[in-house]
């Protein structure tokens, strides 16, 4: 064990994503039952330039574990990126008796934990920070898992499956954009799980007569008569996609972007079990007096790994989930 911890910061930053809460609360619940107090920083890193604060108690976090969005509320925080603005957020950590603080986010946020960390190390204090990760991208480089993938997941499926009712009955072609400016976890993993026709993803360059046009052919010559075009927004415009299969096959696709849809919702059980898991890590390993770390999904097992290497560490995509979907949906009989 470290020096005693007495007081810790949460906050969210960056996108949202459905069980941030049960995260908050998590941390919240696990440091007050330790003696910790807990205050919460809200919107983000600015909250810590603005003295943006509430003090949380365990209360504060009841009725939230099923609520989608953050009760921190979350935010993008330029000033955070100058050592000017840290220092501003330095002084409300010292005006707050701050010992440590869990940032819960996506790889941005865990930058600005270590570049804070790091500045306080440089005035010759000391501020722990621990992250979490939370995206719906699924995109963290140290983390086989983040929070609130499995509920986009599940929310874009839902979507999927009541379009699917309609493109049945009208003999349509749909293309879909989902999220995932850079990674096309969510794209893949949806797609597998609606039996789309075709998935577009920005880790496999798109071949558009390989991977759309005769993916459609295919089907249609086993006689499907509606098809499922399922792209990740870093893998190209759901409606220049449609607009070269109109040209190309000379059908009239029907475009649909759910958008920010995704990002919302009620967090699925994978989604609260994970975040509790991990809030509690959290504010267990600052007690073990560890700092700059994040609270990492490896090999399956849930552990803390050093910040500074985590935020090195790439995750190579997994590539046979797209061998399983051909496999399964294009094999000569698709029908989605
Ligand atoms: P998402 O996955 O949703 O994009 P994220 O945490 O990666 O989440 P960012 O917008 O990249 O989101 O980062 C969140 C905030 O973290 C930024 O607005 C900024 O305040 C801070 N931040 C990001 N990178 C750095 C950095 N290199 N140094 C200091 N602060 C940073």
């Amino acid at each position: 064990m470290g020096d005693k911890i007495r007081r810790i910061g949460v906050l969210t930053s960056g996108g949202d994503a459905p069980g941030m809460n049960a995260a908050v609360r998590a941390v919240v619940r696990t440091a007050i039952g330790n003696g910790i107090e807990c205050i919460g920083i809200r919107r983000g890193w600015s909250g810590l330039i603005n003295s943006d604060f509430v003090r949380l108690d365990s209360t504060s976090v009841s009725h939230i574990i099923n609520r989608g969005g953050t009760i921190l509320y979350t935010a993008r925080c330029e000033e955070f990126l100058d050592p000017a603005g840290r220092d501003k957020a330095i002084a409300t950590c010292k005006l707050l008796g701050l010992d440590g603080i869990v940032a819960i986010g996506g790889d941005g946020t865990f930058r600005g934990a270590l570049a804070l960390s790091r500045q306080v190390a440089e005035r010759g204090q000391k501020l722990d920070v621990i992250g979490i990760p939370a995206t719906i991208d699924n995109d963290i480089g140290c983390s086989y898992y983040t929070i609130g993938f499995d509920t986009a997941c599940n929310t874009a499926i839902e979507c999927i499956d009541k379009l699917r009712d309609t493109m049945q009955s009208h003999e349509r072609c749909s293309v879909v954009e989902v999220m995932g400016r850079h990674a096309g976890y969510l794209a893949l993993y949806v797609g597998t799980a609606v039996g789309a026709t075709a998935v577009l993803i920005p880790e496999r360059p798109v071949d558009f007569e390989r991977d759309v046009v005769d993916k459609i052919r295919r089907a249609r010559l086993a006689g499907t008569t509606h098809y499922m075009v399922v792209v990740a927004e870093g893998a190209g415009s759901a409606f220049e996609i449609a607009t070269r299969i109109h040209d190309e096959i000379g059908i009239d696709p029907r475009v649909t972007v759910p958008g920010h849809i995704q990002r919302g919702g009620a967090p699925s059980a994978r989604d609260r079990e994970t975040a509790s898991r991990m809030g509690y890590m959290a504010v267990q390993t600052l007690m073990e007096g560890k700092g700059n770390r994040i609270i990492a999904v490896q090999r399956g097992r849930l552990g803390d790994l050093d910040m500074e290497e985590a935020l090195t560490m790439t995750k190579e995509f997994d590539m046979s989930l797209y061998a399983v979907l051909e496999a399964v949906t294009n094999g000569g009989s698709s029908r989605f």
